[in-house]
């Protein structure tokens, strides 16, 4: 039997830690009386420098039953960074690993399906939204076009999918392996390779709380996923340096028939051959230096992922 740890990235959710805690434990319980996974089996917040109660809700659960455990980090690191942290603390505990938001949007009667997955060889198992009811018109159509910009710049993301995933420790492994400061977990994800399936399942709307990602959260990070995974946009400036490159050569043709023809005030055809002619290629030389930009970009970044302030596990209940 395999060890199954949850991680559970927590933003300012004293108002759904009690439920969600509640209704994680059941799920545990029934996966271990059904023999599924072991009782080593664990759940783990992740608080993402949170300004309520969060952490004091963390450490109340972690000492009413050991089941439950806490990472908090140094500080607020954004829902990827905290994700990360959580998989990264854990990884060498266990033997799969399922993420899933604090508000429990994601049903998480697709565990289940999930582990049964992880059984038939699996290392990634995608949890992904069959029906997008209980979103608002705006949150579907901005989500699912985004889904399809991502897949035309040439981002391998899997469509309708957030962060509600099984991964193995292999896969956690190879995770690791990517070192990127931008880590954009699922476009990532697909990167790593091995075995993987995908489970449906229809999303709930938030039971208590407020989205922690506004409308403003929500654009950086979509913004986010398309710097930190293509360069397709860098392409686009190459792309339109050309073209209008060639509008200047028909301009050049333009003009000088003008000329001919005896239609042009003295000037205007070298002025405006000249302004077309400069621009395309200051535009294809800029597109080209951030080719290279592009690729130092991503090399040069060194900064720290995390800060892990503490790690709440089974042996170190005295100390806080
Ligand atoms: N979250 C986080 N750090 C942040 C923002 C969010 O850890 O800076 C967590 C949050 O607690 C939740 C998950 O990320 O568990 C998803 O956030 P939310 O449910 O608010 O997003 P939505 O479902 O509205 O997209
Ligand atoms: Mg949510």
């Amino acid at each position: 039997m395999d060890t199954l740890y949850l991680v559970i990235p927590c933003y300012n959710e004293e108002e759904v830690l009690p439920e969600t805690s509640r209704q994680l434990l059941e799920k545990m319980n029934s996966l271990m009386q059904k023999g599924k996974i072991s009782e080593k089996s664990r759940i783990v917040f992740v608080n993402d420098g949170s300004k309520d109660r969060t952490w004091e809700i963390i450490e109340e659960l972690h000492q009413q039953n050991p089941i439950y455990q806490g990472v908090k980090l140094s500080r607020n690191k954004g829902h990827q960074n905290a994700l990360l942290a959580g998989l990264m603390t854990v990884k060498a505990h266990c033997d799969m690993t399922i993420s899933l938001d604090a508000d429990l949007q994601d049903d998480i009667d697709a565990i289940d399906e999930m582990v049964d997955k992880y059984y038939e060889g699996c290392d990634v198992v995608y949890g992904v939204r069959s029906a997008r009811d209980t979103d608002t018109f705006f949150k579907k159509f901005t989500a699912e076009g985004y889904y399809k910009c991502m897949k035309k710049l040439g981002a391998d993301v899997v469509f309708n999918h957030a962060d509600y995933r099984l991964m193995s420790r292999r896969a956690l492994d190879g995770l690791e392996s990517f070192k990127e400061v931008n880590m954009f977990l699922r476009g990532v994800v697909p990167m790593i390779g091995y075995k993987s399936d995908m489970v449906y399942y229809a999303r709930k709307e938030r039971f208590a709380g407020e989205s922690k990602y506004p409308l403003k959260k929500m654009l950086a990070f979509a913004w986010e996923g398309i710097t930190s995974l293509s360069t397709k946009p860098i392409r686009m400036i190459t792309t339109l340096g050309i073209v209008i490159f060639i509008i200047s050569l028909i301009m050049l043709i333009y003009s000088l028939i003008s000329y001919i023809c005896g239609s042009a005030i003295t000037g205007w055809t070298s002025t405006i051959v000249s302004i077309w002619a400069i621009g395309g290629l200051q535009l294809f030389a800029i597109g080209m230096i951030g080719e290279y930009i592009g690729k130092v970009y991503l090399e040069t970044k060194a900064r720290p992922k995390f800060i892990v302030d503490q790690y709440l596990s089974d042996d170190s209940d005295s100390d806080k």
